[in-house]
Order: structure tokens, then C-alpha cells, then sequence
């Protein structure tokens, strides 16, 4: 037996109030009255509508014309080079892997900001404002399992205010904060004049293969020579998208309904609960980790093993574990490797037997 602890891709099936909307969707393409072609620009009314809600409830007032359908999180971090003219990239590392690799096929200089323990794995923003940077920060951090507070986020805004940076700020994992942090960057005083925003369905209601993810422009966004970053955003849409399928939209309205959010709730915590049997296992071997309570990710300290590759080794050869080595997050994460909670209950709880078989001393 070979349990994954490694990729984050989700295991729960959909819930079944997204099922019974895509049925419908479908069900509507079938007929004559319900059939659909392309989609409106940046995404159907009704479900930049039920994103529209979701930020009044964190405080957050967006405009329609604001708020842009995609088709997952991923595509939208490499294509928004399309719209700028960047020579300053900076990210934190260790870091989600496509912003380094984004940013280096944009042929752009890549500087890093480290995360490590120092600074409980959240590194604050450069002193020096004299450059302006393009800079990627998500909240929930991937692979650190942990989250910026509001006071953390503000340091970034006012730093991309002051240097004239533009931040893309990812909240791919907001469903999984537990307390009164930020889920969305525009919580933070002055960041629609500084900040995109990009998140995802993926992890929060299961949608990892159905595809759907939205991005914020603000409208009065603007690049450095003074043209709206919107509008430039909507002429890169229209001449290389032709939007998302109308049955993926219905699918996120039904994940946004009443009914919707109290599914993906528990779909959360239920991978919280798998988290919570990792973290109990850790910390009965007397492992050092971090996370795993804001987020799906553990950062487990391996440094006594050899390090990441060989303590990834030790765990698939010993405990038939896989997880995956820090160090392909960037170099900072040499030391550590990421368990992922996405895993089925059984499985995990299979692991964490397995962990204390071969690490409890
Ligand atoms: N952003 C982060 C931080 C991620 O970890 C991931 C996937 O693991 C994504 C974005 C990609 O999300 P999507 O499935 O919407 O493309």
C-alpha cells in the first residue's frame, strides 16, 4: 500500500447540490429554450453576482464589470504578464512553483523575499522602496500552511503603494482561514489601488476537475504609464478567451448558494480534521511542523534527516509515504517537506499509524 500525502489535489466527490446544478446545465444545452453559446464576457451575471455577495460579506464591494470568470487560478498567473511590461518579479520562497516558473518564461528578473522561521514563514516586504516590483503573495501560504494576519497584509500594500508595485495576491486557500484573518486582499485598507486578485474553486468547493476560478481588477487600477489595467485586462480576454462553459458557471453559482457554502464547509473540515490527525501524529514523534490549521499544507521540519530529498526517501522506502520535498519550492525549502490533508480519511489515518511506527522514538 502507497498513500499520497503529496500533490494538493482534493479527493471528496462533489457535493451533490453542485452535481444536481450541472445536470440542470446540462439537462438546459440539450434544449431548444435552454441551449447557450459563448459566454458573456468575464462570465455569466449570475455568478459574478454570487462572487459579487461573498466580498459584502467580508466587507468588500466590487463592481460587476470588476470581477472576471475564469477557468481556474493557474491559467490566470502566467497570463497576466500579457498585460504588463515587467522586468521585477518578487516572491516569497519557498513558493507555489508557477510563479517562479511564470515569471522566468516571461524572461523577467526574479527576486526573492524568504520565508523561514525566523519570520514564522511570513516574510515581511523588502526596506528599500526604490523598485517596483511585480510581487506574488498568497494567503494561505502553499507549501508553509500558514496565513498572513491584517497586519501582515497591510505591510504589503503600503510597500506596493509606496515602491509603485502591482500586487497579485492569491487566495486560492481563503476557505480554509479559522479565525478573523484576511480571505481577500481588498480587507486591507488602499489595496484596490495596488492589488489584482486571483482565487479558485479548487480547493475550496472540489473543483480541481471541473475548473473554475475568478480575478479582481479594480477598476481604477492603473500601470505605470496610466492606462487601466481593467481595460486592458477585458482586450486580453477578448482576443485570446472565449470564456468558461456555462456548466462549470452553474456548477460555482450552486458551490456559492446557501446550500453550496454549507457543503464546502464541510468539505473543509473535513480535510481540517485530516490536518488535525497529522499535526496530533507530529507532535506525539516530537516533530517540528508548521500550519495545518489555516490551510490544507503541514511544513514538517526534516532538517535532522539529511533534508528534504532524503527524508522523502525515508518516508516512501519506510512508512510507504509520499510527500513532497520543500526544495521544489525553492531553495529555502531545503530542510522540509509538505504533507497535503487532501487525502481520504482512511488513508490518512493509515499514514499517521505509519508515521508513528517509524518516526515515534
Ligand atoms: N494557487 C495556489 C497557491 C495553488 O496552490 C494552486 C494549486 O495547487 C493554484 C493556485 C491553482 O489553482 P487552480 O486549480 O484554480 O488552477
Amino acid at each position: 500500500r502507497l498513500v499520497s500525502l503529496g500533490i494538493g489535489d482534493v479527493t471528496l466527490p462533489l457535493p451533490p447540490v453542485v452535481c444536481q446544478a450541472m445536470q440542470k446545465a446540462v439537462a438546459e444545452m440539450g434544449s431548444e429554450e435552454g441551449f447557450r453559446g459563448y459566454s458573456p464576457e468575464g462570465g455569466y451575471p449570475f455568478l459574478k453576482q454570487a462572487n459579487i455577495d461573498k466580498y459584502a460579506r467580508w466587507g468588500v464591494k466590487l463592481n460587476e464589470e470588476e470581477v472576471y470568470v475564469s477557468d481556474g487560478a493557474k491559467v490566470e498567473l502566467g497570463s497576466i504578464y500579457d498585460v504588463l511590461d515587467v522586468r521585477d518579479v518578487l516572491i516569497p520562497c519557498p513558493t507555489y512553483p508557477a510563479y517562479y516558473d511564470d515569471a522566468i518564461l516571461a524572461g523577467a528578473n526574479v527576486h526573492h523575499v524568504t520565508g523561514d522561521e525566523g519570520c514564522h514563514f511570513l516574510p515581511p516586504p523588502p526596506e528599500k522602496t526604490d523598485t517596483p516590483y511585480l510581487i506574488f503573495l498568497c494567503s494561505p501560504l502553499n507549501p508553509r500552511g500558514v496565513a498572513y494576519d491584517k497586519n501582515g497584509l497591510c505591510e504589503w500594500v503600503n510597500f506596493a503603494l509606496k515602491s509603485g508595485s502591482l500586487l497579485v495576491f492569491d487566495c486560492a486557500y481563503e476557505a480554509y482561514i479559522t479565525d478573523d484573518r484576511p480571505h481577500s486582499i481588498y480587507e486591507i485598507e488602499g489595496a484596490s489601488g495596488c492589488a489584482v486578485e486571483i482565487s479558485s474553486f479548487s480547493k475550496s468547493a472540489g473543483f480541481t476537475g471541473v475548473r473554475l476560478g475568478w480575478t479582481v481588477w479594480p477598476k481604477d487600477l492603473k500601470d505605470r504609464h496610466g492606462i487601466s489595467l481593467l481595460g486592458l485586462w477585458r482586450r486580453r480576454q477578448s482576443a485570446k478567451s472565449n470564456g468558461v462553459s456555462y456548466i462549470s458557471q452553474r456548477a460555482g453559482e450552486a458551490a456559492l448558494s446557501q446550500e453550496g457554502e454549507k457543503a464546502v464547509k464541510k468539505q473543509v473540515a473535513y480535510y481540517g480534521e485530516n490536518a488535525r490527525l497529522l499535526r496530533d501524529v507530529l507532535l506525539r514523534c516530537d516533530i517540528t511542523y508548521y500550519g495545518g490549521i489555516h490551510s490544507p499544507y503541514l511544513w514538517v521540519s526534516c532538517k535532522k534527516w539529511g533534508g528534504s530529498w532524503a527524508f522523502f526517501h525515508f518516508l516512501l522506502q519506510n512508512a510507504h509515504i509520499i510527500s513532497t520535498p520543500g526544495v521544489g519550492f525553492g531553495e529555502a525549502g531545503e530542510g522540509f517537506v509538505r504533507l497535503s490533508s487532501f487525502g481520504r480519511r482512511q488513508d490518512v489515518i493509515w499514514a499517521t499509524e505509519q508515521i508513528e511506527r517509524v518516526l515515534r522514538r
